[in-house]
């Protein structure tokens, strides 16, 4: 049987597996209570090390641990890594053939694992159970167990299946992880697993790495190349909705010389699997692509994540962007926001058939765009979504804490807007009236006359994205309205007149500078590694050996662990051992190359 936890020897595991010299919050906890031997539900966002909560306790518990993962390339990635550091890890999923899962096999039946990683539908194999029953089962861990959940976003019929487990395997302790935050999908997940009185562990989604912005979108693709090329040699995300619009956008970017790559369900598997491990392996830079794309990606230093169009809600906002800066290292969220995304998107949900259905979807939506047309705190507003307090202070982690965005005075504009809109006949579109304040001759304008009603030309010292700028905000902020048609056009309302009498004052964002801004906000993320010549030739090496071991470059060493050997530049395996991120294993099989590196550098 096993023992009790035993933090001292858990805590040298830690450091002579992983190379790390002390648990993130709430990790102990967690493995104190697996190895213990209870259930336990951890919800934990991106990056705070869950793999760990469980990967521990499989070399402190007896016999073998389960890991449910849901995809394929997610679990080849955990299974290279948790070799790298040494562990005996396998995995068993559709993917593997004949010959290696035979082997597989043998090692299970001759408890040569420390843990294996399983597809859910494994579970249901009847030989495969048969097999289980014969060894010992340390404990099961479900990654990503919000997928059982049909309330989450991204619930998997295969998931279904581990209902049985508790009933299946009574004596081994079931953990579920998953960085999905909501209550609902907590306790239906806590329920369909039928967790026995679990340990529940939640962290705080405050990621304190990740900076916030949000920016009007008045030309996407000249804002994408703008803050992708600010940020050259940076691995990001750039997100959009639309195939095309992916498809354009890389190409756009590798007319500029970005490695850029396309990721969208239109693609073929392979061109598919192939552009996420350009990416993964740091081969392209850039991955421009749907939300089809993300899940079961680990790539620890993802530097920037933009989304170019409006995410459907603040959970799917908070998971895409989240997956910038696992590594704990300074990386950047920006989301483009333009009230006709909101507009299209609102048209296209009002097609939802299902009432329950349409309205969550609503609800949803109203918060992202809420969440963007709000000038408070970024931060504040989703960890507040989450039932969190925020950090009402200021978070010194967004363009409203830092004071990127301030909101101004717009009063008399909004009135100049709102006048032309009546004198129109509130029967045109955000365009013409934007023409109409800055007093443009425009032939339509001539044609109708509209160079003679008392607002033309009223805000002729102002550009026309100003004037558009106004228009959405009033829109946005229920001052105006605009029709759902295909040319939609602009018309007063109850609000409209209380600004008008002077009732309400109003005020809009002020970008403190418009399209210059994301050239000149980049110097946070540009880490100067103290000495960048020997940080260069380190991470060459990096990208020698981990060609030769098939494995991506941040499962030999992680970009902070080649940060501070430049800057410590150890002489010795000892010394080697007290750097971030380096265990015993990687001693053996990579220190005398880095020591050898390091050596030569100096005596250079
Ligand atoms: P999650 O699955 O929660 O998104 P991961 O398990 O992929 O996160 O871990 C994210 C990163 O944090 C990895 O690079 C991992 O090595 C690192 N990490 C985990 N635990 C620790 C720790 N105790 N100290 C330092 N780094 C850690
Ligand atoms: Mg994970
Ligand atoms: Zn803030």
């Amino acid at each position: 049987m096993d023992g009790r936890y035993d933090g001292a020897h858990a805590r040298e595991m830690l450091s002579e597996v992983f190379g790390f010299d002390s648990f993130r919050p709430g990790q102990e906890e967690v493995i104190r209570a697996i190895v213990d031997g209870s259930d336990a539900f951890v919800v934990m966002p991106t990056g705070a090390g869950k793999s760990l909560c469980y990967q521990l306790p499989a070399l402190l518990r007896d016999g073998m641990a389960l890991v449910v993962s849901p995809l394929i390339a997610l679990m080849k990635d955990q299974v290279d890594a948790a070799r790298e550091n040494g562990i005996r890890a396998a995995m068993l999923n559709s993917a593997i053939s004949g010959a290696d899962r035979s082997e597989v096999e043998r090692r299970i039946r001759a408890e040569e694992l420390d843990l294996l990683y399983v597809a859910p539908e494994r579970l249901s194999d009847g030989a495969f159970t048969e097999l289980l029953d014969r060894v010992r089962v340390a404990f099961f861990a479900v990654d990503e167990a919000h997928c059982i959940s049909e309330w989450g976003h991204d619930f998997r019929p295969d998931y279904l299946r581990l209902a049985s487990i508790s009933t299946h395997y009574p004596d081994a302790p079931i953990a579920a992880f998953t960085a999905t935050a909501t209550k609902t999908v907590q306790d239906d997940t806590i329920e369909r697993l039928r967790l026995r009185s679990p340990f529940v562990h939640r962290a705080s989604f405050d990621r304190p790495n990740l900076f916030y912005r949000v920016r009007r979108k008045e030309n996407a693709p000249s804002q994408i190349l703008d803050f992708v090329l600010a940020r050259r040699e940076l691995p990001g995300i750039v997100y959009r909705s639309t195939r095309e619009h992916v498809e354009r956008t890389a190409e756009a970017l590798t007319e500029k010389g970005i490695a850029a790559v396309p990721y969208h369900a239109g693609l073929d598997p392979d061109t598919r699997t192939r552009h996420q491990e350009m990416f993964v392996r740091d081969e392209a830079s850039v991955v421009v692509a749907t939300v089809a794309f993300g899940m079961g990606i680990d790539k620890p230093n993802v530097r920037f994540v933009l989304h170019a169009d409006l995410p459907k809600g603040m959970e799917q906002y908070y998971q895409e962007s989240g997956r910038a800066g696992r590594d704990g290292d300074p990386a950047e969220c920006e989301l483009l926001y333009a009230p006709r995304d909101a507009q299209r998107a609102r048209f296209f949900l009002s097609s939802i058939t299902d009432e329950e259905e349409r309205n969550r979807a609503e609800r949803s939506l109203s918060r992202i765009i809420r969440y963007a047309t709000t000038i408070a705190c970024r931060k504040s507003q989703m960890l507040r979504y989450f039932g969190e307090t925020g950090n009402e202070g200021g978070c010194g982690g967004c363009d409203v804490c830092v004071g990127e965005v301030r909101p101004i005075d717009a009063t008399r504009d909004a009135r100049i807007v709102l006048s032309a809109v009546y004198r129109v006949g509130q029967r045109f579109g955000a365009r013409h009236l934007a023409d109409v304040v800055r007093g443009s001759r425009t032939q339509k304008i001539a044609r109708l006359g509209h160079d003679r009603i008392k607002t033309f030309g009223a805000g002729s010292e102002k550009p026309a994205t100003y004037w558009r700028g106004v228009i959405d905000e009033l829109v946005t902020q229920g001052y105006l309205e605009q029709t759902e048609d295909r040319f939609p056009i602009l018309r007063l309302n109850r609000a409209s007149r209380s600004l008008l009498a002077g009732k309400v004052n109003f005020e809009v964002s002020e970008y403190t500078a418009r399209s210059e801004h994301n050239r000149r906000r980049t110097p946070s993320l540009k880490f100067q590694p103290a000495d960048a010549d020997l940080y260069e030739k380190l991470r060459a090496l990096r990208r020698d050996l981990s060609s030769a071991a098939g494995v991506p470059a941040y499962m030999i060493f992680s970009d902070r662990t080649l940060r501070e050997m430049s800057a410590r530049k150890p002489a010795s395996p000892g010394q080697l051992r007290t750097i971030y991120g380096v265990g015993v294993r990687k001693i053996d099989r990579y220190g005398a190359a880095f020591l050898d590196a390091i050596a030569s550098f100096r005596g250079a």
